[in-house]
């Protein structure tokens, strides 16, 4: 509905005209449309006589600053691009001088919200909206202090509503396309409320406006987000149709956002449990200095070591001592979070990602074509579900990956797996403990990681010689 729509619109101009002034009306439309877009979301205030004459040097300093920030070139023209990016639907909510003008920083003083339905959308069905909404709401719960619970009736902090056109504040919607929604700041009464455009075609999956992608970026509003102009990020104000609904995850610039206004959620204070890689974590960001502090995965990446926790990952260089923290998926937007195993081949400078029964290859921060791939196209035997860690023998061109209590080796030049596998750990790596969750090659040496502790093992003496706690590498 909402693409027929738009291509009525986009033909109008061009089909209602007289033959010969239909250059210059399609001109006279787009500068409408330049004129609202910037008037809305970039608190232009001017005329229309103003705005046509071309030379206004106004005009093109708000073009400029809205390129800018949406990531276009800063031409200060309404070029192709420009006017093709004003055509998309976004949030209702202006990119400069709304919030701003707002004195301080908009925040809630507490760190229990509630939040309410007020009423619903008959695109879809009433429980379809609630568990939308309440995905959206985990989406910031874990990564902040802040906790929420749902009314029902009378006033919460987030009043949720859908509504048409004029609908009571300041800010009409616009029927189908465009402006999807709009959201206040912290504050009271209307302040921290959500507004969705129901003109929208609203959808549990990406076949129309998603709706858990809208409420999630709303509700960063709500809690005193400004738009990113980075591209990557939920507050970002385009809306970008996507299909991975079920890899969704913020990106660091808005964990960095929303953590600078109420700081991190609180550290579990329950005794840490033994660490099961399978079962997440929850969305804690995982402190580096915790003594508890085990990994999913660890490689090398081009002379550097990658340590994969949870959605993160740390990567330490041998010039740099201060490890840098990163999101998995700002490097790598298509790999999973929560890894089993991963591993460097220097001489294919690639490195391997393990997940359940598939792996991917990465080379710098590229994912490789036709990955997934499954693991069993490696020559484990169809019982295999997962492997628990896996290193690369550097110089000897062996691949071992390690699986409960026993192990397989690969041979990187024949590119099969050996004959006469899977043998015991415990045979072949006396000391180490199975099972295991990461291994690392450096300095002559496997470092073998289970739980919180490591063992430090020489190969050619076949011994542990050191047992050292797992996050001894992230300088704590
Ligand atoms: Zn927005
Ligand atoms: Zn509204």
């Amino acid at each position: 509905m909402m693409h027929l729509a738009f291509l009525v619109l986009l033909c109008l101009p061009v089909c209602s005209a007289y033959p010969l002034s239909g250059a210059a009306k399609q001109e006279d439309s787009n500068r409408d449309l330049a004129q609202q877009y910037l008037e809305n979301y970039y608190n232009l205030k001017t005329d229309v006589k103003q705005f046509r004459r071309k030379e206004s040097n106004l005009i093109v300093k708000k073009i400029q600053q809205m390129q800018k920030f949406l990531g276009l070139a800063a031409t200060g023209k309404l070029d192709s691009d420009t006017l093709e990016v004003m055509r998309k639907p976004r949030c209702g909510v202006p990119d400069v001088g709304h919030f701003h003008t707002f004195p301080g920083i908009p925040k809630w003083r507490k760190t229990h919200l509630t939040y309410r339905i007020v009423n619903y959308t008959s695109d879809l069905p009433g429980d379809a909206v609630d568990s939308a909404i309440e995905k959206a709401v985990k989406v910031w719960e874990e990564v902040t202090p802040l906790t929420f619970s749902r009314l029902y009736e009378g006033e919460a902090d987030i009043m949720i509503s859908f509504a048409v056109k004029e609908h009571g504040d300041f800010y009409s919607f616009d029927g189908s396309g465009h402006s999807l929604a709009h959201a206040y700041p912290p504050g009271p009464g209307l302040y921290g409320d959500i507004h969705f455009d129901d003109d929208e075609h609203w959808t549990e999956d990406a076949s129309g406006t998603n709706l858990f992608f809208v409420a999630a970026h709303e509700l960063g509003h709500s809690l005193g987000l400004f738009h990113s102009a980075n591209t990557e990020a939920l507050m970002y104000p385009l809306y970008n149709s996507f299909t991975e609904l079920t890899r969704f995850h913020l990106s660091q610039d808005d964990v960095n956002g929303i953590q600078s206004l109420y700081g991190p959620p609180p550290a579990s204070t329950e005794e840490p449990l033994v660490p099961t890689k399978s079962v997440p974590s929850g969305s804690r960001t995982p402190a580096k200095c915790d003594p508890a502090l085990s990994f999913d995965a660890i490689s090398t990446l081009r002379g550097e070591y990658l340590f994969f926790k949870d959605r993160y990952f740390w990567r330490r260089s041998h010039w740099n001592s201060e490890p840098e923290f990163h999101l998995i998926s700002t490097f790598w937007p298509s790999l999973p979070s929560y890894l089993d195993a991963a591993y460097e081949v220097n001489s294919r400078d690639t490195v391997f990602i393990f997940k359940g029964n598939e792996f991917w290859a990465i080379r710098g921060n590229e994912v490789q074509a036709g990955y997934p791939r499954g693991i069993h196209t490696l020559g484990f035997p169809p019982t295999i579900r997962k492997i628990d860690a896996a290193v690369s023998d550097k110089e000897k061109k062996k691949t071992y990956f390690f699986v409960e209590d026993k192990y397989w080796r690969f041979d990187e030049n024949s590119q099969s797996m050996e004959q006469g596998f899977p043998r015991l750990i415990a045979d072949d790596f006396p000391g180490v403990e199975p099972k295991v969750d990461a291994v690392l090659q450096a300095f002559g040496f496997f470092y073998f990681f289970s739980g919180s502790l490591q063992f430090e093992f020489d190969p050619n003496a076949r011994m542990v010689t050191r047992i050292l706690k797992s996050y001894s590498w992230l300088h704590c």
